[in-house]
């Protein structure tokens, strides 16, 4: 499987506070990778460098063997990237927001259809997205991710606040990417709920990362801080 993401000694500071140290990891085709740690752990500033976002102090990054905070990020298009608390104008249906992200990212606009389907919204298409539930708004969310047929995904917390219905059907659509050749990865602050849905699991703690291995790997491994371990 070929690597997509590449993360090679990154440190980023915010003025005093330092967000990720000497953090690496890479990510590989078809493979589905959780992201875990705690509120301020160094997530969200993992997914913004793989964004292009913000830069990294020193290191290196690449998606898809590009810089992504470099002007030209050709690989934009192939990222996909579903943001926490994702939010949208209430005003518009969920078919019209599709259809709005779909001209941004010059997708052809043939698929919204299509894809308001894959994630169950396919009814609900012409209703207003203030009469959409939290979910409803997550899926259609994972659904503007989904434009375009990305090769890496970006997924930030995205089952926080759903329903276990809710969590089973979007872990569903996850699996399907993974089966597509798509590199997913998932943010998340409970690593349970990741069990049998991620490939591998990388946890961050106060911005170093402190495990990388399955699930059943990093079990095994006494030296984790408590914290992190009664998650396990
Ligand atoms: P959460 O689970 O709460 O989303 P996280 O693991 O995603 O947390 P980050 O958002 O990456 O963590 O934050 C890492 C650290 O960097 C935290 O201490 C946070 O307060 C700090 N931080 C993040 N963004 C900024 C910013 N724009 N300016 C200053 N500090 C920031």
């Amino acid at each position: 499987m070929s690597e997509t993401v590449q993360v090679v000694a990154v440190t980023k500071s915010y003025g005093n506070v330092k967000a990720l140290t000497d953090l690496s990891c890479v990510f590989r085709e078809g493979e589905t990778v959780a992201l875990v740690g705690h509120n301020g752990a160094g997530k969200t500033t993992l997914i913004k460098l793989l964004l292009g976002l913000v830069r990294s102090d020193s290191g290196t990054v690449r998606v898809l063997g590009e810089d992504p905070a470099a002007g030209q990020f050709a690989a934009r298009q192939q990222l996909g990237f579903l943001p926490e608390n994702v939010s949208f104008n209430m005003a518009l249906s969920g078919r019209e927001t599709l259809t709005f992200y779909a001209r941004l990212k010059r997708v052809p606009l043939a698929s919204v259809g299509s894809l308001l389907e894959r994630v169950g919204l396919g009814e609900a298409a012409d209703r207003r997205v203030g009469t959409y539930s939290k979910g409803m708004r997550q899926r259609l969310g994972l659904a503007q991710a989904l434009l375009g047929r990305p090769r890496v995904l970006l997924l930030d917390e995205p089952t926080t606040g759903l329903d276990p219905a809710l969590r089973r059907s979007f872990y569903e659509i996850v699996a399907e990417l993974r089966a597509d050749g798509a590199t997913v990865l998932l943010s998340s602050h409970a690593l349970t709920e990741l069990e049998g849905k991620a490939d591998r699991v990388v946890i961050v703690n106060r911005g170093r990362k402190i495990a990388d291995g399955t699930i059943e790997e990093l079990r095994s491994i006494a030296r984790l801080p408590t914290r992190v371990r009664v998650t396990l």
